[in-house]
């Protein structure tokens, strides 16, 4: 049976490109209703919004930085607003500062737990009072082969991922009781905007020989939105790159 959101309203933080943009347009096919989420790229998120609207599903673009609890507070109240309560979020927005040891600054640390993992506690507690009102809810954390392996970015982004996943395990555990699911899934190295950046990545390293798609990020989101038993499980995809 294919997956039918229909009637469902899905927020993505961090959907103007990359890993979220796939993820929006995808839920969109199954149906959904899509809050579009930025930081800076109006432009970008408005054409998602369009391509979600093209598929005959509403859509919304909402900027917000989601490591702030105010703008986080109105993101989620705007989406009330504009298409109804949400009933599946997913916490993809995220940055990878590329640091050595010795020029990784507290100023950077600071920064990238805020923007990746406070922003996930942030956004899921904000959401949560209307999804368990309604006993059904689906969270999906995009996390990253760098929560158990060594990754390319630095130990702050490794640290921020890994707290992500403890915070998936946490929800999951409290929240399967109110028919909400809480799961993670953990990419590594996916053809978008960050990877092409800055990691000195190469595509030989991946025993499958390419990099991962958005697109194949966004299946398995579908996935583990479809399935009522998972929660508080990390799916990982690396291409055979790793199987922790
Ligand atoms: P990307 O192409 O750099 O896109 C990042 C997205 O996050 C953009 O939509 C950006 O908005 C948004 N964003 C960044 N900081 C934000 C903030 N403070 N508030 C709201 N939105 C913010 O990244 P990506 O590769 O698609 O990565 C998406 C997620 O997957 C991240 O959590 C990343 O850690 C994870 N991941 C990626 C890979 C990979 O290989 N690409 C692997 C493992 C995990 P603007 O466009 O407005 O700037």
């Amino acid at each position: 049976m294919p997956l039918n959101l229909t009637g469902r309203i899905a927020l993505v933080t961090g959907a103007s490109r990359g890993i979220g943009a796939a993820i929006a347009l995808a839920l969109a096919e199954a149906g959904a209703d899509i809050a579009v989420n930025y930081q800076n790229k109006a432009a970008q998120a408005e054409a998602v919004a369009a391509a979600v609207i093209a598929t005959g599903r509403r859509a919304v673009t909402i900027q917000a930085d989601v490591s702030d609890s105010a703008a986080v507070t109105a993101m989620v109240r705007h989406c009330e607003e504009k298409l109804g309560p949400v009933d599946i979020l997913i916490n993809n927005a995220g940055i990878g500062l590329i640091r050595g040891i010795d020029d990784l600054t507290e100023a950077d640390f600071d920064t990238t737990i805020a923007v990746n993992l406070k922003s996930v506690f942030l956004c899921t507690q904000a959401v949560l009072p209307h999804m368990r009102a309604r006993n059904w809810g689906r969270i999906v954390n995009i996390s990253s082969g760098a929560a158990r392996g060594a990754g390319g970015v630095g130990p702050h982004y490794n640290a921020s991922k890994a707290g992500m996943e403890g915070l998936t395990r946490g929800y999951a555990s409290r929240l399967v009781k109110q028919g909400i699911t809480v799961n993670a899934v953990a990419p590594s190295l996916i053809e978008t905007d960050m990877v092409r950046s800055g990691l000195a990545a190469s595509a030989a390293r991946i025993p499958l020989g390419r990099f991962g798609t958005a697109e194949e990020v966004a299946q398995v989101v579908l996935m583990l939105i479809g399935n009522a038993y998972m929660t508080g499980q990390t799916v990982a995809m690396s291409g055979g790159l790793a199987f922790n």
